[in-house]
């Protein structure tokens, strides 16, 4: 029986455990196959404090890991496939295995959101890609399309433009939401272009993408462009689906409260709707989304479980 089950490995969930191990609680993390979340997908970070010339996202997190490690939690590299909340203690089933534990802490992070165009899926890894810093490189000398207009997609299109010959990014609108810094990087790149007011209609092209269908919103005016590689940056979707209620109702089972988006709704800052299952990080935090934040809502949802228990 653990004490905590924090279901994740981002900075949000190897926060907590730090947190919750330095209490003295017997800790489990269910850290996933691919442990580390999404900065194991990003090069340098900038902006997490401590590093005054920034840090590779997959150094940062193996020097959190590590830091975790050594307050001695459990840590399991299987992937969650369920939990039975409705009862307590409560049933954490991952790899074939069942975990029970006293609490819960919820963090299992947010994926890439794609276009969910004709062609899109069957070219991930085929030209598509939601992940410049590991597909860059594979695009050196070719043309390329970023897709989106926040931070993501300048941070992508920069990546980008340092092997590619030319990046175009694709945004639905007339105006960026990326921050004025990341927009005038990318406008100062001479590889740059900018559509705006334009969306991907269809990605296309044999056996790897060799081009796109858009279409301009405003005229309805539809064209298609040669290309060799498009970069999906638009957003990201909570890794809700499997705590939600749905289908499990007519058995009892409870499920976590989620938001028309599948975020994890949040009371009382890191109290989930089933009492002693916290949740922190980008699982229910569409707003920051930062590893700074989410290793905040790590810590504040292990002393929420902390004191939660010690009130049992
Ligand atoms: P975001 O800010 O939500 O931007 C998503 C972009 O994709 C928006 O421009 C949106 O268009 C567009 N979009 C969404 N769905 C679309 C669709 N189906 N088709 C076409 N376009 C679509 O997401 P993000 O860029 O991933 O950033 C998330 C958060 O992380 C932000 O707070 C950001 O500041 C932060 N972040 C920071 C850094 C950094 O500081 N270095 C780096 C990356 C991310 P609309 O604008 O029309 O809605």
């Amino acid at each position: 029986m653990y004490d905590v089950i924090i279901i994740g490995s981002g900075p949000a969930g190897l926060t907590a455990a730090i947190y919750t191990t330095r209490a003295n609680l017997k800790t489990l993390v269910i850290a996933g196959s691919k442990w580390g979340g999404q900065l194991m997908l990003t090069t340098l970070v900038e902006n997490y404090p401590g590093f005054p010339e920034g840090i590779q996202g997959p150094d940062l997190m193996m020097a959190i890991r590590k830091q975790a490690e050594h307050h001695g939690p459990e840590i399991v590299d299987v992937d969650f496939k369920e939990g039975e909340l409705s009862k307590w203690p409560f049933k954490i089933l991952a790899d074939g295995k069942t975990f029970e534990g006293k609490s819960v802490i919820i963090a299992t992070g947010a994926d890439t959101k794609w276009l969910d165009v004709p062609g899109e899926k069957e070219k991930i890894g085929r030209g598509v890609s939601s992940c410049a810093p590991c597909d860059a490189p594979f695009f050196k000398d070719k043309n390329t399309i970023v897709v989106g207009g926040g931070d993501s997609a300048m941070e992508e299109a920069l990546v980008l433009a340092k092997f590619a010959t030319s990046v175009t990014m694709v945004h639905r609108r007339d105006e960026f939401r990326a921050s004025k810094i990341m927009q005038d990087r990318a406008r100062q790149n001479p590889k740059m272009k900018f559509i705006l007011n334009t969306e991907i209609i269809e990605i296309f092209g044999k056996d790897k993408v060799e081009g796109v269908k858009l279409k301009n919103n405003k005229t309805n005016e539809t064209s298609e462009m040669p290309i060799d590689g498009v970069f999906v940056a638009i957003g990201h979707l909570p890794n809700t689906g499997v705590f939600s209620a749905k289908g499990g109702s007519a058995s009892g089972r409870k499920g976590i409260d989620l938001d028309e988006q599948g975020f994890v709704i949040v009371h009382n800052h890191t109290k989930t709707n089933i009492e002693g299952v916290f949740v922190a990080g980008d699982v229910h935090d569409s707003h920051y989304k930062q590893a700074v934040t989410a290793a905040g809502f790590g810590c504040m949802a292990a002393l929420e479980a902390e004191r939660w228990l010690s009130n049992q």
